[in-house]
């Protein structure tokens, strides 16, 4: 099955498209489907913004169309930057790095540094269907960083229980443990419930 994929961001594009492989569904970006805005992340949950995004593009292109909002929630920072992740330094404009160099001042002297990634998957049909499915990635933040993989917070993120960032593991590696690799198998499997109870 082709889904559009309601998003812009190049990695996002990447990891569903390696997570996704052998599923038989196949992610085309909505550039390619002739859309290239923005919507506007008013929505104050993941979920939100992410039905958000999918309805923007299904809409756009009259096709089914999937998203993904994600982000980093940190603990001792009440849950922040959470759906702000992508513009935590105020500025849109600014850089991943800008954003990890942000969150490490507001981290500073923290002894408390748990924190999780949320990724929240949602799918939305031309007839108003609508599927959802949420992964999570405990871990805690590095009080430095290290790894040239990945994007965003991978190399601040330790996951609980490993001693590397992200942004130190392969693509495999993230995948298999990532929000996101978790958030896309179990939509991967309630997508092939709702093509099996079509017939
Ligand atoms: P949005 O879902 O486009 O609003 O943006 C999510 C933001 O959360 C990204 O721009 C990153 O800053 C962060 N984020 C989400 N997923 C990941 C990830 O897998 N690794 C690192 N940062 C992430």
């Amino acid at each position: 099955m082709k889904l559009i994929l309601a998003s812009n961001n190049k990695n996002k594009l990447l990891e569903f498209r390696e997570i996704l492989a052998g599923t038989g569904i196949e992610v085309i970006p909505q550039s390619e489907a002739g859309c290239n805005f923005e919507v506007d992340e008013t929505g104050e949950t993941f979920e939100e913004n992410a039905f958000l995004k999918a309805e923007a593009a299904m809409k756009a292109t009259g096709l089914p169309a999937v998203s993904d909002d994600s982000g980093l929630e940190v603990d001792a920072l009440g849950g922040a930057p959470g759906v702000h992740s992508a513009r935590y330094t105020g500025n849109h404009d600014d850089s991943d790095l800008d954003r990890r160099l942000f969150l490490m001042k507001n981290l500073e002297g923290e002894e408390h540094r748990t924190a999780r990634f949320v990724s929240a998957i949602c799918c939305v049909f031309p007839n108003g269907d609508v599927l959802n499915a949420r992964g999570t990635c405990e871990g805690s933040i590095a009080t430095y960083m290290a790894g040239e993989n990945g994007f965003g917070y991978d190399a601040m993120f330790i996951p609980e229980g490993g001693s590397r960032t992200m942004g130190e593991m392969s693509h495999e590696e993230k995948n298999l443990i990532s929000h996101r690799g978790r958030a896309l198998r179990e939509f991967a499997r309630i997508l092939k419930e709702y093509c099996n109870a079509d017939k």
